[in-house]
């Protein structure tokens, strides 16, 4: 007899099959950021699915309270548990099906329901992004934020407002540029057809890194087609346990592609990609979209695997500079790549690529975490922005946006600040032979 559920519902649950793979042997446990942060047993990966499974079982603690659904709150998703479980445990799917049921079931305080409604009412969406835009660039390049930061006034703001503020990247001219046309052709001899994402806060903040992907694509003899009507690609929801949402947005992504007939779809943004690789699973409920979702899912290649799979065709010159390069762990744990973004860098002369100690760990940016968590993702954003200084590097680089914001800003408070790049944009200034931007 199957037993009553007393936290969950009965819509994918957490499986009993995937919590029984764990066999408790605590190897995941010293890369877990929350573990490293707190040493709590429950705040570490093996906890977690301990209390997952109270969640199927019942009895006692097993209700969604402030402190059960906390726990999963505090979780970066990181991921850095699943590829240093020996045991195979699948925590992404166990970890997406718990926050969908904490997002069902549990009622947030007021304050934290009002700020996600906000993040979540903006941030998916790049026209209401835009529009946001510019009291921000008012903001910013008027002397306010300035004042505002030398005057002590920010540090009246609650801490989420706080680190918001800290986060937000400096916004240029480029967040209102024209859109990017819809076909760059191939130089050269054509090797493929791709689709290029443009990623929804991706697209107004960091339009640069979208110009440069499609610009080395091309110049790598790709046919980059931006498709038009672009939003966001689900994966803020889905990491949120906005399981609707995210499925909304997967099937629009997929019509959006399926409709520009390419062969593979590009992601130049981690978390994104993961999330893209995963539709399959996310709609596999959907009688009109499982199949082809499975398909998409298929088609999803990081720009680093697509670089790394084909002999580098357009001229590099040098790039003399020592960088830091930054392992995202929607790429490195969620998507296994880890050697690709070092293949790609390598074929830039002149490039050295030094190691971050501790490059298991999280920088603490992990989609909205750093805004939603503040604390602990500011902890681990100066941990990780002390690794990266020991390496005495004159630029930081990883493959996504979101990272890159959360070094810049605890590498300033810091007192090291330092340059922060998209992979791509060092191979694309190094095949242009242009000085990067500062
Ligand atoms: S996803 Fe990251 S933070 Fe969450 S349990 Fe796994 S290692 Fe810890
Ligand atoms: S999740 Fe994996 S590594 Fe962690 S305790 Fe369970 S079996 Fe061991």
């Amino acid at each position: 007899m199957p037993q009553p559920l007393t936290v969950f519902d009965s819509h994918h649950p957490p499986s009993d099959a995937l919590i029984a793979d764990c066999v408790h042997c605590g190897f995941c446990l010293p890369t877990c950021p929350t573990y490293a942060l707190w040493g709590e047993e429950m705040d570490s990966p093996r906890g977690r699915i301990y209390l997952m499974k109270l969640g199927l079982e019942g009895g006692a603690g097993a209700t969604m309270s402030d402190e059960y659904a906390g726990h999963f709150d505090k979780c970066l998703g990181c991921m850095a548990c699943l590829t240093a479980c020996p045991s195979g445990v699948q925590y992404d799917k166990l970890i997406e099906a718990t926050r969908a049921q904490v997002e069902r079931h549990y009622r947030r305080p007021l304050s934290d329901r009002l700020f996600r409604t906000v993040l979540f009412t903006l941030f998916p969406y790049p026209r209401r992004l835009r529009a946001a835009s510019l009291p921000l660039w008012i903001y910013q390049h008027s002397g306010l934020q300035r004042l505002a930061r030398r005057s002590g006034l920010i540090n009246l703001l609650p801490p989420r407002l706080r680190s918001m503020e800290a986060l937000t990247p400096r916004v240029t001219m480029d967040a209102f540029r024209a859109k990017m046309p819809q076909l760059i052709p191939a130089q050269g001899e054509r090797r493929g057809r791709v689709g290029l994402l443009l990623g929804c806060v991706q697209q107004v903040f960091f339009r640069h890194v979208n110009d440069a992907s499609a610009r080395v694509l091309s110049a790598e003899g790709f046919d980059v087609v931006i498709p038009p009507g672009q939003d966001c690609c689900g994966a803020l929801p889905v990491h949120a346990g906005r399981e609707r949402e995210a499925q909304d947005f997967a099937r629009r992504t997929i019509d959006v592609f399926e409709r520009a007939e390419v062969d593979t779809v590009v992601i130049n943004a981690a978390g994104c990609g993961s999330t893209m690789k995963e539709y399959g699973h996310l709609l596999r409920d959907d009688p009109v979209y499982a199949t082809r979702a499975a398909a998409f899912s298929g088609k999803c290649r990081d720009i680093s695997e697509i670089l790394a799979g084909v002999t580098p065709r357009a001229p590099r010159h040098p790039l003399p500079l020592r960088v830091a390069y930054h392992d995202a762990c929607h790429l490195q744990h969620a998507q296994r790549i880890k050697l690709q973004p070092r293949q790609v860098l390598a074929t830039v002369p002149g490039l050295e690529v030094v190691e971050v100690p501790e490059a298991a760990i999280c920088c603490g940016s992990a989609g909205i975490y750093n805004l939603v968590e503040p604390e602990p993702a500011q902890e681990l954003g100066e941990r990780k922005a002390r690794h990266i200084a020991s390496t005495n590097p004159q630029a930081v680089v990883s493959s996504n946006p979101g990272c890159l914001l959360q070094i810049r800003a605890a590498m300033e408070k810091l007192g090291t600040p330092l340059p922060t790049y998209h992979m791509i944009e060092l191979l694309d200034a190094s095949i242009r032979n242009t000085p990067l931007p500062r």
